[in-house]
């Protein structure tokens, strides 16, 4: 299928027809690499599914191409037309910008001060506006703010659709993709998958491949401490203050289903960091915040995974855009008071 761009030129809809590969055809694919030297294998194995390769560098690139496409076959988007607006303070917005900047959309991001600089940059260099709110002064929290003003954008321009990612069915739709490529690696599928959870559209959409293909792997979501997506914190939680993106929630995504997690592992912050420096020191893999995440509950399950079992982590995006935070010694010990992981204490003979 094709659309027409405002300009005239016909726009290919990715998934409906073989076409030479444009940028948006580069999303998924993305490889699986053995983590011998973190997991030596004799005890378990562990693969990573490396998100970092899509085009605009994150498992959210899978989202925002299934999100937008649906919407324009299903007519509520128009090339040349129609405004994108979401609420994204990072991946999604970046992973938005690209694909309304490739369909000839606009797009509108609402995000909140504690989206990185360098985010807001790559999402105005395709091109999006982005709004930059405040916290809501009833709550204190930014994202009824985001939301609030999403809704208000919705009612003023004119031809605007707003995705809604933690409710959109599409959201999760995109990895059944993701569960079908690890499978073609490892036929059967693995015993366990580790993937860490926001709006829980990966976890939705990888699940429910599983179901349907009748496959016994069993899925461990990994949630923040101090998030409420599987239920409300223990009153030790509250205390902790979250500042990773990408996993955790501050409500109950709508896309939740939450049966579909064999088992939840919660970690903080710091267990994030130490993840992350981990698997550089380890495996030379710079990554994002919620990938230390599941690293670090891979390392914890250590304990209760049976001898011989193969896993595979997904890893949702790469280190790159968290340099100031998790890769920056200063930040680390200003906001855990304490000397980061030394990487060469981590660092075991290849
Ligand atoms: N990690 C990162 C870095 C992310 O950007 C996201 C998306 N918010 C997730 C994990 C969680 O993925 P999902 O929204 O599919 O649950």
């Amino acid at each position: 299928m094709t659309v027409l761009a405002s300009d005239g030129a016909a726009v290919a809809l990715g998934a409906t027809r073989s076409r030479d590969p444009d940028i948006v055809a580069t999303i998924g694919s993305t490889p699986l690499v053995a983590l011998d030297r973190l997991f030596p294998p004799d005890r378990f194995q562990v693969y990573a599914k490396c998100e970092r390769f899509n085009p605009g560098g994150s498992i959210k690139d899978r989202a925002a191409k299934s999100m937008i496409e649906h919407a324009i076959k299903a007519g509520k988007l128009v090339p040349g037309v129609s405004t994108v607006v979401e609420s994204s303070s990072g991946n999604l917005g970046i992973a938005l910008a690209q694909l309304c900047n490739f369909y000839r959309l606009d797009l509108i991001c609402v995000v909140d001060p504690r989206t990185t600089a360098q985010n807001t940059a790559i999402m105005r260099a395709y091109g999006a506006k982005v709004e930059v709110v405040d916290r809501d002064p009833a709550t204190g929290e930014y994202l009824p703010a985001r939301i609030a003003r999403v809704r208000a954008l919705l009612d003023s321009v004119p031809d605007a659709y707003w995705p809604n990612q933690y409710a959109n069915e599409y959201n999760a739709r995109a990895h059944h993709h993701t569960m079908r490529e690890i499978c073609e690696a490892l036929p059967g599928g693995p015993d366990y998958l580790f993937l860490a959870a926001g709006t829980t559209g990966t976890l939705r959409g990888c699940a429910e491949y599983i179901q349907e293909q009748g496959l016994a792997t069993r899925v461990v979501a990994v949630d923040a401490v101090g998030s409420v997506i599987f239920g409300p914190p223990e009153p030790w939680e509250r205390a902790h203050r979250r500042t990773i993106p990408g996993h955790g929630a501050a409500v109950v995504p709508p896309l939740l289903r939450p049966h579909l997690a064999d088992r939840v592992v919660k970690v903080t912050d710091l267990d994030c960091v130490r993840g992350c420096r981990r698997l550089l020191a380890q495996e030379s893999i710079l990554a994002g915040g919620s990938s230390g995440a599941v690293i670090s509950a891979l390392e914890g399950a250590a304990e209760w995974l049976e001898p011989g079992a193969t896993c595979v982590a997904v890893l949702p995006d790469g280190g790159d855009r968290y340099l100031d935070t998790i890769y920056s010694d200063a930040w680390v010990e200003t906001r855990f008071q304490e000397s980061p992981p030394d990487p060469d204490h981590e660092r075991s003979e290849p």
